[in-house]
């Protein structure tokens, strides 16, 4: 439902929270951000208001200046803690949130299963983590484009992976929208979620796929072409 994103010299963790806050609006059932300290991401998720999240951080925060957020509406699986977004692969490596509807992801979920994948959630949206880790061979870009190929529905993705400071997002159908900021760039479903931080914005088109670093972002066609995307700024009020 909702997604946030975040990576610059600021805590993570705080962007996300006040991020998700915005989108809050939209309703959804549960919330849950994941960020890279350098060494590992580290993934906490609740069911329910995101204020248990919150409390549940405020005994633990999470230090770390990469990290993805989200706020879920349950299409597939039961709203509880395990399926809430993010997900992560079985080794913690790859996390990921995806707004939208996987559709095929019964048939792709048999087959990494019969591949030895083992599933945590019951979301059509885990297939992802799986579908990436397998494509996955150094290029993260790379590994999400694979993965995507293989996948039909509407979706709104982001993933990270514990080697790169970076964040890889696509889109279809589900909306995406950077925020430019000064050596540092945010990442959400909606505007609101970004205008604490920066009125400098990059609508992403249907079909668009990004990589995000701390300096800026390289847009891209699923099939990794290379697209121009401008940077409007922003006038209006949430
Ligand atoms: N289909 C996914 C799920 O049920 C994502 C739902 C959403 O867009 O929040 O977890």
């Amino acid at each position: 439902c909702g997604i946030v994103g975040y990576i610059g010299p600021r805590q993570a963790q705080d962007v996300l929270i006040s991020g998700l806050s915005k989108l809050e609006y939209r309703g959804y059932d549960s919330a849950g951000i994941a960020v890279h300290d350098g060494a590992q991401i580290e993934v906490k998720k609740k069911a329910g208001k995101l204020e248990n999240l919150s409390t549940l951080l405020e005994g633990q925060p999470m230090g770390g200046s990469l990290g993805i957020g989200h706020t879920r509406w349950a299409t597939h699986g039961l709203p509880n803690d395990t399926n809430a977004h993010p997900h992560a692969t079985e080794d913690g490596r790859i996390v990921i949130i995806h707004n939208g509807i996987i559709e095929n992801y019964l048939p792709l979920k048999e087959g990494l299963m019969s591949r030895g994948h083992e599933f945590k959630s019951e979301t059509d949206s885990e297939v992802l983590a799986h579908l990436i880790e397998e494509a996955y061979a150094g290029n993260l870009e790379e590994a999400v484009r694979a993965a995507l190929s293989q996948v039909r529905g509407a979706y709104g993705i982001v993933v990270t992976h514990v080697d790169h400071r970076e964040i890889v997002a696509a889109r279809t159908v589900s909306p995406l929208v950077m925020g430019v900021g000064e050596g540092e760039m945010f990442l959400a479903s909606d505007v609101p979620a970004l205008l604490a931080y920066t009125r400098n914005m990059v609508f992403l088109h249907d079909g668009d796929m990004v990589v995000l670093n701390d300096d800026g972002f390289r847009v891209m066609d699923l099939a990794g072409n290379p697209q121009e995307r401008p940077v409007e700024h922003i006038e209006w009020d949430a």
